[in-house]
């Protein structure tokens, strides 16, 4: 059952509560903005200790896609669906299939995707049921497949970008502490190996955080110590709320850039890494390379459109820096206005 709960947070375009007994579904999409286009954002399938929980991660993701979609240049909105992982044993594919009507039912104002905890199986069953999907298997010559590299590049050349407006050099000879070592932050590594930068690493996989430290000579830390490593640049690609009371006092790196998203854990924390003089690449903005990776494969688009696209984050980037400096505003603020100026912007025009 789809149920529409318009207008139940202000901020949001639609809510949708989509739940069905028989596969044990139960989630929400939620479209926050269809103003640039469908809207569109991966599906979240994650342990929530309450309806309450989800529906708050649903809203703040389902921001965060329109944001990125909208200083991307996409011709998208945002969107995100979350889903409860049921307790105990499930049917994945009966649940994954009761999904896809949930999608289906919209009509193409929400076009899904993979994010954390699902996969390309399960957008394949999607697919079964709706066009309204991407994250499927690459076809020869098109963009596709899994979109990390692209999200890793576009943290990189940003990184390149701020390194050089922070430090006035490049990464080459330069410190980089990345937190979480998985898709992004593996690729992000050896990008950062092969420009010469120095790497300090940290994963609570301890196999694999060792396995990449032997192979690009990188120092490993413990994970309650990542943050506060004597480095200039510091890369969170793991989890979200990472830069918030507890850790900015801690903090020794001048430069905050990494592929995690939702990095700062309020507003305020964005202001606070302002008066310590810490550069903070807005997570959004430096993490687009995946969702222009992801819209490309919608849209039939070419391997080379993802790459001019992706090459122009860093520029994007640069932008927002020096605009944040002179008018002594976080650079977080700078991103949300010029997403929100788009956004409006498009609304306007278009009323
Ligand atoms: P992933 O699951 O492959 O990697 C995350 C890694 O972080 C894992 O190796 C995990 O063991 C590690 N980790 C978990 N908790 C940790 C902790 N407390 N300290 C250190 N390491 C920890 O996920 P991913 O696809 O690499 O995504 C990483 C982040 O980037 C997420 O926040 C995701 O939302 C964001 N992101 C990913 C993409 C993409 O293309 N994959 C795009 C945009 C944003």
């Amino acid at each position: 059952m789809v149920q529409s709960l318009v207008g139940l947070n202000e901020l949001q375009e639609s809510f949708h509560i989509i739940d069905n007994g028989q596969s044990g579904l139960s989630g929400i999409i939620a479209i926050h903005s269809t103003a640039l286009g469908p809207a569109a954002g991966g599906c979240r399938f994650w342990t929530y200790n309450s309806d309450k929980e989800m529906s708050h991660d649903a809203a703040r993701l389902a921001r965060g896609m329109s944001y990125k979609n909208a200083l991307a240049g996409l011709p998208f909105g945002g969107g995100k669906a979350v889903i409860k992982r049921p307790v105990g044993d499930f049917d994945r594919v009966a649940l994954f299939r009761a999904f896809a009507n949930a999608v289906a039912s919209l009509e193409g104002r929400y076009i899904t995707a993979e994010d954390v905890g699902t996969s390309i199986e399960d957008m394949n069953i999607v697919r079964q049921r709706t066009p309204y999907v991407a994250g499927l298997e690459p076809k020869p010559g098109k963009a596709g497949g899994d979109p990390s590299p692209w999200t890793a590049l576009g943290v990189f050349e940003s990184m390149q970008a701020a390194a050089n407006f922070t430090f006035g050099s490049d990464i080459g000879g330069l410190t980089v502490a990345v937190q979480g070592v998985g898709n992004v932050g593996a690729n992000l590594c050896h990008l950062i190996k092969n420009a010469g930068g120095r790497l300090i690493i940290a994963d609570v996989d301890r196999a694999r955080v060792n396995h990449l430290a032997l192979e690009l000579d990188a120092q490993v830390v413990s994970v309650n110590e990542i943050h506060s490593v004597e480095a200039d640049i510091f890369a969170p690609c793991a989890l979200g709320a990472v830069l918030n009371d507890r850790t900015i006092p801690n903090l020794k790196a001048r430069l905050i850039c990494g592929g995690a998203n939702n990095q700062l854990g309020s507003d305020k924390d964005g202001h606070t890494l302002l008066s310590r003089e810490i550069v903070y690449a807005p997570d959004y903005l430096v993490n687009a390379g995946g969702i222009i990776n992801v819209v490309a494969e919608y849209l039939g688009e070419t391997t080379e459109q993802v790459r001019e696209r992706v090459d122009q984050i860093a520029n994007r980037l640069s932008t927002v820096l020096a605009s944040a400096e002179r008018n002594k505003q976080p650079p977080h603020i700078i991103a949300d206005e010029t997403a929100e100026q788009i956004i409006i912007g498009t609304r306007r025009a278009a009323a």
